[in-house]
């Protein structure tokens, strides 16, 4: 499921907006200032952020900066019509705007169109035998393809993503699951047990004791 984060100080603006993107099958986090903003973006990734310009604590221009090196995809709305502050956002390296007032159905569409962009450029992920195909969401083990349901899928490239980093069972489960953990280990234990099998990998996913998960690349 792909996280959303909207930054937008007017709250009803971002309850509007979440209440939207949450029907069409995104997870969305709300940050209604700046430095809440900077908070969530430093312990949590996202695949693309909707961006307030005018912010109390942190304005957007000075987040956008902080989120670039990220490789976050960014979308800027602003109730400027000021051609300058547009193109100030762009050259900052948002990957588009939008203006408010806006229609709903709009944003939805540009939303659609810059996580394509970034999807489009997804790399494969590759560990020992095994190469990830983002796009097509196949999963190769000496060049045979692997079945994986849904969940170990998005597993998997979290894992890969993350590899020889230490994940906690609860921000593991929040990210593949895009739901609040609640202290049952079960699914997410019985889906790495399938993982280790499936991928002959009992050696490369390693039990961390009291944390979670950590993928090693065995070299
Ligand atoms: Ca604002």
């Amino acid at each position: 499921m792909k996280r959303i984060l909207i930054v937008e100080d007017e709250e009803h603006i971002a309850n509007l907006i979440e209440t939207y993107l949450v029907t069409e099958g995104y997870h969305c986090i709300c940050a209604f200032d700046g430095k809440a903003a900077a908070d969530l973006i430093e312990k949590e990734k996202f695949d693309l952020i909707l961006l307030d310009i005018m912010l109390p604590e942190i304005n957007g221009y000075e987040l956008l900066e902080y989120i670039k090196p990220l490789g976050v995809p960014v979308i800027f709305l602003t109730a400027k019509n000021k051609v300058d502050d547009l193109i100030k956002g762009l050259k900052l390296g948002a990957d588009d705007y939008i203006s408010k007032p806006f229609q709903i159905g709009e944003l939805l569409a540009r939303v659609e169109a810059v996580l394509r962009r970034y999807g489009n450029v997804e790399k494969n992920l590759f560990l020992g035998d095994v190469e990830v195909e983002i796009k097509s969401r196949v999963v190769y083990k000496a060049g045979v393809p692997v079945e994986l349901t849904v969940k170990e899928f998005d597993l998997l490239v979290e894992l890969m993503q993350n590899k020889n980093v230490a994940l906690y069972r609860d921000r593991l489960y929040e990210k593949v699951w895009g739901e609040a953990y609640v202290g049952d280990t079960r699914t997410l234990d019985s889906h790495i047990q399938r993982l280790r099998k499936k991928l002959g990998w009992d050696n490369y996913i390693k039990t961390v004791f009291r944390v979670g998960y950590r993928l090693e690349d065995g070299e």
